[in-house]
């Protein structure tokens, strides 16, 4: 990472006081790229894509927790409705493969915004299903860019089943989420998005009823995949190195541009 916190987004890492952070999550399964066409060395150290070594560690902490029982906990919503979201949305179903593995050796590409559309972190998804490892090095990314009491209130399409899910392996001996870092994680659903989950889900979840998010949609994500989706023919056939480069550096062209908008936007 080469990108200081106050460069990605002013309006939200140069504050002075706190008490407004967002961030938003999506992934986008049209970034899937072929094995077929390989992979060479480049020199390039990517500014906004988290490095492999770095989801692979978080990879297999979560392996490790889930493979530990359960604690008994009472869910924040009545587990059936729990059950319900993660049924009738695949980004929920870390089971589900969206892609084939011997033909694809990623599958998508995940996105941190900040709640100005602003890029945080970018994260490829080299396995087939399993994607919880890439929300959580983003977060922790981003806990090392605020204050010890900053919070985090964090939208996700399945931020139900998700915030279900860190509760549930919430031991201090084996967290997903770093002891004390949990406590500072909340979740919302995007607010399009939230329309599609259970109505006791919506009235926990959705951004429209959460104090603190004002009019907050919390699908800026959807705004950058919109951005930048010209590049998904030509990144599926490179080298995925040379895929990794072409989404950073044009990452980095979509931040500069939001953020002369925002500047000007506030003035
Ligand atoms: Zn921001
Ligand atoms: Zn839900």
């Amino acid at each position: 990472m080469t990108i200081e916190a106050s460069e990605l987004s002013p309006a939200c890492f140069g504050l002075e006081t706190w008490g407004r952070p967002l961030s938003e999550y999506d992934g986008c399964f049209s970034y899937q790229h072929l094995k077929s066409a390989g992979d060479r060395p480049i020199s390039y150290d990517p500014s906004y894509f988290i490095s492999k070594d770095k989801v692979d560690t978080v990879r297999a902490r979560i392996m490790n927790t889930r493979s530990k029982k359960p604690r008994p906990i009472k869910p924040s919503i009545p587990q059936e409705a729990i059950d319900a979201c993660e049924a009738s949305w695949d980004a929920a179903n870390e089971k589900k493969r969206k892609v084939d593995p011997k033909r694809h050796d990623a599958s998508s590409v995940f996105v941190m915004t900040c709640r100005h559309s602003q890029v945080l972190f970018l994260c490829n998804i080299d396995t087939p299903g399993e994607r919880q490892q890439c929300i959580v090095a983003c977060l922790e990314e981003v806990k090392d860019l605020i204050p010890l009491h900053a919070k985090i209130l964090q939208a996700y399409d399945v931020g139900c089943v998700m915030d279900h899910s860190l509760n549930l392996v919430h031991f201090f001996s084996y967290p997903i989420l770093s002891a004390g870092f949990r406590e500072r994680v909340s979740f919302v659903i995007n607010a399009m998005h939230s329309f599609g989950h259970q109505w006791v889900c919506q009235i926990v979840y959705s951004p429209c009823l959460r104090r603190g998010l004002c009019l907050t949609n919390a699908e800026g994500v959807e705004r950058f995949w919109s951005r930048i989706r010209k590049l998904i023919g030509i990144t599926r056939n490179q080298w995925n190195l040379h895929r990794i480069w072409m989404i950073d550096q044009y990452t980095a062209f979509v931040n500069e541009e939001g953020r002369e908008n925002l500047g000007s936007w506030i003035h």
